[in-house]
Formats: structure tokens, C-alpha cells, sequence
């Protein structure tokens, strides 16, 4: 099955890329819902975190890990993370994927 984030790893164009280490990178979101809308994505197809186990887990964590040095990185103190889990949740690329948003006042609870 063609996964668009796993196209992007494949792919030698890391042009956009911010950060990147061997379990993780972080690119800028296509279509930004705030001023700094980040992805963070496991260099690993994993279709959602309901798919996390102690298998995949250290590319979660390298994930977590990294988030600090990304959001310090572009400037960000405050800042959301968000992962959309499954298709009622939002849900729209089936591999795991933690968007960071930052840059403006972000309203709650979310829609
Ligand atoms: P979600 O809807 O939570 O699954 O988030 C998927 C996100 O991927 C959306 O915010 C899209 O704008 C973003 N997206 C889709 N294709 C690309 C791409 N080629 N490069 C960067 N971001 C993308």
C-alpha cells in the first residue's frame, strides 16, 4: 500500500527537512494550520499509535526524545502536539505522525 509519508522517507529530497535522526524526521506540514506546523514522523510505517508495542516503541520514543531539540530548533516555547488517531479523530495519513503547532494563541478544546 503507498504511504505518502513513507514515499517521503524513500525519497532523496530532504531539502525541507529540520531534523532528522535515525528512527525520526521533522518537515514542515504541506498545508500549516498555525504559523509553525510541524510533523514529526517514525522512520517506520506504523499505521497509528494503536500500533505501538514494545516491538516499535524506541522510534515512539526517539520521537519524544527529539521534540525538545525540534521546538528549541525553530524558536518555539510554547507549542501543541498533536496526533490525530484514526478516521473520526482526523486521522487523514495512515502513519503515525505528531504535529507540532506553535507560533500563535491556539484555541481549546479543539474541534
Ligand atoms: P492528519 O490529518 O492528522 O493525518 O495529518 C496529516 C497531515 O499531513 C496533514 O496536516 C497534511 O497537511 C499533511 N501532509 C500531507 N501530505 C504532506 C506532504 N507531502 N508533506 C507535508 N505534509 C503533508
Amino acid at each position: 500500500m503507498s504511504c505518502i509519508f513513507c514515499n517521503i522517507l524513500k525519497s532523496n529530497d530532504k531539502s525541507k527537512w529540520i531534523y532528522e535522526t535515525d528512527k525520526c524526521c521533522c518537515f514542515p506540514d504541506i498545508d500549516p494550520k498555525a504559523p509553525v506546523h510541524l510533523l514529526v514522523i517514525p522512520k517506520l510505517h506504523i499505521e497509528s499509535l494503536s500500533d505501538v508495542s514494545s516491538e516499535n516503541a524506541d522510534f515512539i520514543s526517539d520521537i519524544f526524545s527529539s521534540i525538545p531539540k525540534i521546538v528549541s530548533k525553530v524558536g518555539l516555547k510554547s507549542y501543541r502536539l498533536v496526533s490525530n488517531n484514526g478516521e473520526d479523530a482526523g486521522q487523514s495519513v495512515m502513519h503515525v505522525h505528531f504535529h507540532i503547532l506553535g507560533g500563535r494563541s491556539l484555541g481549546w478544546p479543539p474541534g
